[in-house]
């Protein structure tokens, strides 16, 4: 376990190009020993209006800028953050509590996204089109959509903002960001490193535990013209509604339920690997987190042994060692939730078949969880649990609606089948209502492919080309030439002139 105490003020409201002094501050915990670690700047709506005030006034230079201007600043961000990468992941680690080595690899594949971003920003290109009018040209031009707010949650503390405010910069935007107040100092590290880059005021930082308020003054400005949102689908139902009033444009990147299908004929020993990674990693809290498993009956038995002893080789935290696979959860009222879950199904017929406990002493550790005999009434399968549980349901070969029950759910982030027969697992594909899926694959995301879901899961897309050109505006420009000499003879030149 990582501790960096520093138990001092952090300043955490960044706008304008200055860091502001707030009145109050809220605490910074470490959820591994449930040490305070900082205090943190706690903003009001006036520093919400100075923000938005800031962004906009810092828009028409920025968008101006040619993308490859604008790369520069963002490149230059990323040598300095490449540069402080350890210290950066020593931080993600001991606020959030995920293991140093998913810390780095979480800001490993920062840089993937900034490279991607910006080559292809560069590859984003006005066109023409055939008009069918004489004499018109048609141009179709992409420009910035303007200020964006950028409200991100606390399971990928860096990742999921870099997702965010680099696109919007490369676009032209100029942004607000509002991270989670269970892990503002990776965001204020983020405004630190762009501090002595960026022009003023093209990104300002808000941090805040005021949720509530704060967010609603983002969601009803209407000087904000895109909102984009990474979170659960309840704060996601609020933005929608309190956006309402205003026409600005929403990236929803909401919950997940994702279940993992695992037929007789997959390879079994990789399904069991690729299931513990994408179950327990972040100690079960992404929204791709595999929620439910679904395993062929005739090898269920098998496959759960096969779990039991891989889980048993998970390095949980203990009294001697700091070196752990699964971290502890974001905070109490997560392992609330972990514990009604589990307890909701044991009440209501499902067996424990490994953890169920907290494990006791300082932090928010729970152990791995297995649960059988479960079914879709339970809150365990039909809501996101958001930790190491899983809940096992089978199926046979007579079933013919294991995609019903699969799709069987409001959310529609995440998928993954496991079957050696690729055509049942591309038709299985098909048929899935979700927007992203992994056939023998545990990992269906990479920065260059749209990430997003269906349903609740929300709208919008990250990454890719298109996680890009969602934050620009498409104009069409219809120039009709207008009969007139094009070139003034000299005579008429002086004529003009004597008259
Ligand atoms: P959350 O909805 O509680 O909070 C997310 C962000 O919204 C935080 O910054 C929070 O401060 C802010 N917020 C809270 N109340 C608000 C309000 N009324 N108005 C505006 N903002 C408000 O979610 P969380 O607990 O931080 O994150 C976990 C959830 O995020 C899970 O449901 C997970 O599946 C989801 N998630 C989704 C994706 C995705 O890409 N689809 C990625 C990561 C996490």
């Amino acid at each position: 376990m990582i501790s960096i105490l520093t138990h001092s003020k952090i300043n955490g409201v960044y706008i304008n190009g200055s860091w502001i002094e707030t009145k109050t501050y809220f605490k910074n915990y470490n959820p591994a020993t449930l040490e305070v670690i900082n205090h943190v700047s706690n903003a009001t709506i006036e520093h919400v209006d100075q923000a938005i005030k800031s962004a906009q006034d810092a828009l028409n230079y920025w968008k101006n800028l040619t993308s490859k201007q604008r790369n520069q600043y963002i490149l230059e961000f990323s040598k300095k953050m490449e540069n402080d990468k350890f210290n950066l992941a020593k931080i993600v680690s001991t606020e959030q509590g995920k293991p140093l080595k998913e810390a780095i690899s979480e800001i490993d594949k920062c840089f993937d996204f900034i490279n991607f971003f910006t080559e292809e920003n560069l590859r984003i290109s006005n066109y023409n089109l055939a008009s069918y009018k004489k004499d018109t040209d048609i141009t179709i031009k992409y420009e910035a959509i303007g200020v964006v707010a950028a409200i991100t949650p606390w399971n990928l503390p860096i990742g999921m903002i870099i997702r965010k405010i680099i696109p919007a910069l490369c676009a032209g935007c100029t942004v607000i960001l509002k991270p989670s107040s269970e892990t503002p100092w990776s965001a204020i590290k983020i405004a630190e490193y762009f501090s002595s880059i960026l022009p003023n005021g093209v990104l300002n930082l808000i941090t805040t535990d005021n949720d509530d308020e704060i967010g609603r003054k983002l969601s009803t400005s209407n000087k904000i013209d895109l909102l984009t949102f990474t979170g659960s689908s309840f704060t996601g139902k609020k933005i929608i509604s309190e956006s309402s009033l205003t026409i600005k444009k929403l990236l929803l990147e909401l919950g997940g339920n994702a279940p993992f299908i695992v037929f007789k004929d997959a390879d079994i020993n990789k399904a069991a690997d690729d299931l513990i990674e994408a179950k327990f990693r972040n100690a079960g809290q992404t929204c791709t987190s595999v929620n439910r498993l679904y395993i062929e009956e005739t090898i269920s038995t098998k496959f759960i042994q096969l779990l039991i002893q891989k889980i048993d080789k998970l390095k949980l935290k203990n009294k001697t060692s700091n070196d752990y696979d699964i971290g502890p959860l974001i905070n109490n009222a997560a392992i609330e939730k972990v514990e009604y879950h589990i307890k909701d199904a044991l009440l209501n017929g499902a067996f424990l078949i490994y953890g169920g406990k907290r494990i006791e002493g300082d932090g928010y550790f729970f152990e791995p969880t297995l649960i059988s005999n479960v079914n879709s009434d339970m809150e365990v399968v039909s809501s996101e649990t958001f930790g190491p549980v899983l809940p096992i349901l089978t199926f046979n070969e007579f079933d013919n609606n294991i995609v019903e029950k699969a799709n069987d759910c409001p959310y529609g982030l995440c998928a993954y089948v496991y079957t050696n027969d690729l055509i049942k697992g591309s038709n299985i594909a098909n048929k899935l209502e979700y927007g992203m899926i992994g056939i023998n694959n545990n990992r269906p995301t990479q920065v260059n492919t749209p990430f997003g879901g269906f349903k609740e899961s929300g709208y919008g897309k990250e990454c890719g080309r298109d996680g890009l050109l969602e934050f620009m505006r498409v104009k069409s420009v219809y120039s009709t030439q207008v009969y007139e000499p094009r070139y003034t003879s000299a005579i008429q030149v002086r004529k003009n002139i004597n008259n």
